[in-house]
């Protein structure tokens, strides 16, 4: 671990439980240029983490601290993920600039290093999440190229076990449902708008990637469903848990 400290930070207030792990992409040419802008005060951005395709991880904001890398952004109805996270970047030149896959190297870094901040913070599979989830209207990161079902099989994030699910069937409503159910702030009007197509967009780019057009087709309306169960069961699962 490399120290790169950013001055783009906030204190946390205190008590205030870290409960979900964002991954993004740098979306820039090389992660030296990333660095540098993270590490800019004039860009008032940053991350807890940057990891480069060879695995070097870079650290430049303390746990402790809030890094500025959600910017506007919503998940289970509540706005504004910085302060309540832990931000990865993911070296990758991105959607804009020839999007590639993750390399091993930076995978298995990826993978050791989430496991760390599972072990430091209450945060639920479910709230493990791309960048994209929490912003769609603005954001692809880290995209359909980041393998989560393999981070899943490692303990990080939630993947549905159960696939012998019935699709979610009927009309757009019923989709925007499983879609809030999730945790997507979508709303849910019956209507075929920007927000949704770019909410089942994202939707795909982290559970189905193999179609990533914002269209319902049957393989996304089971995933949908798939997905939609295992988070009421993991959310089932936190209240006995809290209960106890
Ligand atoms: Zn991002």
């Amino acid at each position: 671990m490399i120290e790169r400290p950013s001055p783009n930070f906030s204190k946390r207030p205190p008590g205030f439980d870290v409960d979900l792990l964002l991954f993004h992409y740098t979306g820039m040419e090389s992660c030296e240029a990333a660095i540098e802008r993270l590490c800019d005060p004039e860009s008032k951005v940053s991350a807890h983490y940057v990891i480069d395709e060879d695995g070097t991880v870079y650290s430049l904001v303390p746990e402790d601290a809030t890094a500025w890398h959600a910017g506007v952004s919503c998940w289970e109805g509540k706005i504004g993920m910085n302060q309540r996270s832990i931000g990865i970047e993911l070296v990758n030149p991105g959607h804009d600039h020839g999007y590639r896959p993750f390399p091993e190297a930076q995978m298995v870094a990826a993978i050791e290093l989430a496991k760390g901040i599972l072990e430091r913070h209450p945060i639920p599979p479910r709230q493990v999440l791309a960048h994209g989830d929490v912003a769609p209207m603005r954001r692809q990161d880290p995209g359909e190229l980041f393998d989560w079902k393999r981070l899943a099989d490692e303990g990080i994030g939630l993947w549905p076990k159960k696939m012998d699910v019935e699709p979610i069937k009927g009309a757009i409503r019923d989709i925007q449902v499983a879609l809030r159910t999730i945790g997507y702030c979508i709303p849910v009007d019956g209507e075929d708008t920007p927000i949704y197509r770019a909410m089942l967009e994202t939707f795909q780019r982290h559970w189905y990637p193999k179609s990533v057009d914002g269209k319902a087709d049957k393989g996304t309306r089971t995933m949908l469903a798939a997905v939609s169960v295992a988070v009421q069961a993991a959310m089932m699962a936190e209240r006995v848990a809290k209960a106890d």
